[in-house]
């Protein structure tokens, strides 16, 4: 029987106050406390039990152009999330249900026909935050992005920055479960020896370390035939300077820009693209919605078998929820951010 998060008669909510610079600070979000929401036919009340913390989130605070608005000053702060199922006016909906979709930063959101929410099963064995990791949406972007963007197969050499994130150390996996040989870049001895010892990454490369370079060379002495990249900046320039002939990239992201919209790095090393005769493919997780059922499953079933770890770092407490997101651009989380709001 699933036992109900305890409701509370106020809704706790982070509404976007001023546009961050640089690293995010709670004071850019006023916490506000509001009535719980009532709900209408058609709709249903969640409560939050997860937040996700995504890099994304720091991207749509920025007063630019994206592949989603940018969140509204004065608005609730946009984010993924799970939640219970607390009362429903719809048939989509029953109440003790799992729910997966945009939470938002608050304690309550409302499921409706513009905002609706992917009911999740509650019988696979697995933690529920991993519905936010291997489970969610950052496996299923390392799922697509390896499989079908980067179409890596057995014996290619697979190259992923910031590997021992929540993309990155699913997205290697998957290449390892499909035969490749796959080297991880990141941040310090101990993220590199989880790769190697616990996920079974063939090599990782340190790059907090002054000999990173070096170490990637020694990783990679044939080249590299896929870059899965997440990172940007001086790893993927060191990255497309090893690529062989033909070498494929599939462009996850781009963190180490993210905290500095207005003067991004981005790429330099664009003479190798030509001279390497590499494809370079962009992608958003957000073109495969319709994909995705096949691709969880397929997900669970490497989790049941044991060939697929996911690892959460788990925050507690909505209020810190801004300077939490911080941990991503520290690196100061292994696997999959989240925040717990609620049991
Ligand atoms: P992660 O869990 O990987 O967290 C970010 C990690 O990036 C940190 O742990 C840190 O690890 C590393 N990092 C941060 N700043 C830098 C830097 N300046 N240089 C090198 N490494 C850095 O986050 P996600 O897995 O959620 O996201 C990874 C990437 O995937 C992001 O770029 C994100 O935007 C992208 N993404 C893209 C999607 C799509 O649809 N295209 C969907 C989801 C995510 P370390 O300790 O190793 O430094």
């Amino acid at each position: 029987m699933v036992t109900l998060p305890q409701m509370s008669e106020t809704n706790r909510r982070l509404l976007l106050k001023t546009r961050p610079e640089g690293r995010v600070k709670n004071s850019d979000f006023d916490l506000v406390e509001e009535a719980v929401p009532e709900i209408s036919d058609g709709e249903a009340l969640i409560r939050t039990t997860w937040i996700s913390l995504d890099p994304t989130n720091r991207v749509w605070m920025a007063d630019q152009p994206g592949y989603l608005p940018p969140v509204a000053i004065g608005e609730v702060m946009r984010s993924g999330g799970l939640g219970r199922v607390v009362a429903s006016k719809s048939p989509n909906y029953e109440v003790g249900q799992l729910v997966n979709g945009f939470t938002g930063w608050q304690e309550y959101v409302v499921a409706s026909d513009s905002l609706p929410f992917t009911p999740l099963p509650d019988d696979l064995g697995v933690p529920e935050s991993a519905f936010l990791g291997a489970l969610g949406m950052t496996g299923l972007t390392a799922y697509f992005g390896i499989t079908d963007v980067a179409k890596v197969e057995e014996g290619d050499t697979v190259v992923i920055s910031a590997a021992a994130g929540a993309v990155g150390s699913v997205a290697g996996q998957i290449a390892k479960i499909l035969g490749a040989r796959v080297v991880g870049i990141a941040g310090g001895p101990e993220k590199c020896a989880w790769l190697v010892d616990e996920l079974g990454f063939d090599a990782a490369v340190d790059y907090k370390a002054d000999d990173w370079r070096a170490q990637l060379k020694e990783a990679t002495p044939g080249g590299i035939d896929v870059n899965f990249e997440n990172v940007g900046g001086e790893i993927m320039d060191a990255v497309f300077s090893r690529l062989k002939i033909g070498g494929r990239v599939a462009l996850c992201g781009l963190i180490s820009d993210y905290n500095n919209p207005d003067d991004p790095v981005g790429l330099r090393n664009f003479g190798a693209i030509i001279t390497k005769r590499a494809t370079v493919q962009g992608f958003l997780i957000l073109d495969y919605f319709d994909r995705i059922k096949d691709a969880t499953t397929q997900l669970a079933q490497w989790i049941g078998e044991g060939k697929l770890q996911s690892r959460e770092t788990i925050v507690e407490g909505l209020a810190n929820t801004p300077e939490s997101l911080n941990l991503l651009f520290d690196g100061g989380n292994t696997g999959k951010l989240v925040v717990k709001i609620a049991d």
